[in-house]
């Protein structure tokens, strides 16, 4: 077998126009309503899918994240490399991108992203021409459903995942954590996991994360995540020797090189890998080996993913022994249902894991072509945007140097 091409398949993941997002009753109407006012993440997103042909007429998909408008022309570049190569020696294809990128760098989420989807796609091939699931390749299943946590910043949304089944949920934000975490623990009670995503504030540092992570360990939570810029290595070591709360990181790294001393320095608990940027599923499988062997669990990151690394983190997780849990923002957008054929079944918190040959998705090329990109930063320009205007606390929160700290630990006082 023989690649003959690439396709490219690049779609604005939300309503046509950004001006309708902020009112887009799919959108406000959710069952969470959790993203309502957050037009900053919504929209600006984009989902960039990956088809690679071969000559045996097996088409294998994939999903590039890391930076979707600028890796499809880094996926121009790389085809070259792969076209009239066979796409089962997947292996060696990742190290002949590997090798192929190496003039821009080698770590980076962006080039991590076009090597994910191409080597996504090549596993869905490798699956479709043994007429066997990605699970299968990668040593068969330990679980038959992947169990997934939801997306919830105050009580009334983390009762609505309760009440839907959903056994564990993240809130996120730097913004006042200890009573967001209080509220909804209060709301949930004992039975539902929490975790926090602090987003790795530049301005924190570790000794006032370590302040926040002693005043959260009442709650018991999962895990803290990102409490302070990731690639501030040595202050994950100084919170984790000072606080007794499981820390979690690596989402925004790439290859086993990128999150290498994360697990081998042992700075966390979970590993977060994003399953659209990470490298693909050959990186995937190796950065969770390495992590068991430090006995640190593996969590895949997909918090801007779209349905098609969904479907590859099931495949993975399904057969990684320390496979803990994934990340769903299952009502981010209708049209997420709309992108993949068939949509994920989910019942009672869980995901179950496909069967099909290959991933078992396809994209929907007509619903992908009539959402077409624009803009694609993670803050939205936009005149309606209040968010990150000047003199505003999310402006300060992320933007400014050194956020006052008499008004983080007294979040009262902020107007
Ligand atoms: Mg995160």
């Amino acid at each position: 077998m023989k690649i003959t091409g690439i396709r490219t398949f690049l779609m604005h993941a939300g309503a046509p126009e950004p001006k309708k997002w902020a009112s887009d009753a799919t959108w406000s109407n959710s069952p969470t309503g959790g993203r309502a006012t957050n037009t900053a993440f919504g929209g600006t997103r984009n989902w960039l899918f990956v088809k690679v042909d071969t000559d045996e007429g097996i088409t294998g998909i994939g999903e590039c994240s890391g930076w979707p408008r600028v890796i499809e022309t880094a996926l121009k570049d790389l085809a070259p490399l792969l076209v009239g190569e066979d796409p089962t020696h997947i292996e060696r294809l990742w190290q002949r991108m590997h090798v192929g990128i190496m003039g821009h760098g080698m770590t980076g989420t962006v080039g991590g992203g076009a090597m994910t989807g191409i080597d996504m796609a090549l596993w869905d091939i490798k699956g479709k021409a043994l007429n066997t699931p990605v699970w299968n390749l990668l040593g068969g299943k330990v679980r038959n459903k992947v169990r997934i946590y939801g997306h919830a910043n105050t009580p009334e949304v983390a009762l609505s995942l309760k009440q839907r089944g959903i056994t564990a949920l993240k809130c996120g934000g730097v913004s006042d954590p200890v009573r967001k975490v209080a509220a909804i623990r209060e709301a949930v009670g004992a039975d539902m996991d929490i975790m926090i995503d602090l987003h790795g504030p530049p301005w924190l540092t570790p000794a006032d994360a370590v302040r926040v992570a002693r005043a959260l360990e009442p709650y018991e939570l999962e895990w803290i995540e990102d409490p302070i810029a990731p690639e501030n290595l040595e202050g994950y070591r100084r919170i984790r020797d000072a606080a007794h709360v499981p820390l979690a990181s690596g989402e925004r790294m790439a290859t086993i090189f990128g999150e290498r001393e994360l697990i081998e320095r042992e700075l966390v608990d979970v590993i977060q890998p994003d399953t659209g940027r990470a490298g693909g599923i050959t990186q995937m499988r190796k950065i969770a080996a390495m992590a068991e062997a430090h006995h640190i669990m593996f969590a895949p990151h997909s918090g801007s993913l779209g349905p098609v690394a969904e479907y590859a983190a099931l495949h993975l997780m399904a057969a990684l022994s320390n496979a803990l849990i994934l990340e769903r923002i299952e009502d981010d957008w209708g049209g997420r249902a709309k992108t993949v054929i068939p949509h994920p079944v989910q019942t009672d918190g869980f995901l179950k894991v496909p069967d099909a040959p290959g991933l078992g998705v396809d994209i929907d090329e007509a619903f992908v072509a009539a959402h077409p990109s624009h803009g694609n930063s993670s803050i939205q320009a936009t005149r309606e945007s209040k968010s990150y205007a000047e003199g505003t606390f999310d402006e300060n929160v992320y933007v400014q140097t050194r956020l006052g700290r008499k008004r983080y630990f007294n979040p009262g006082d902020r107007s």
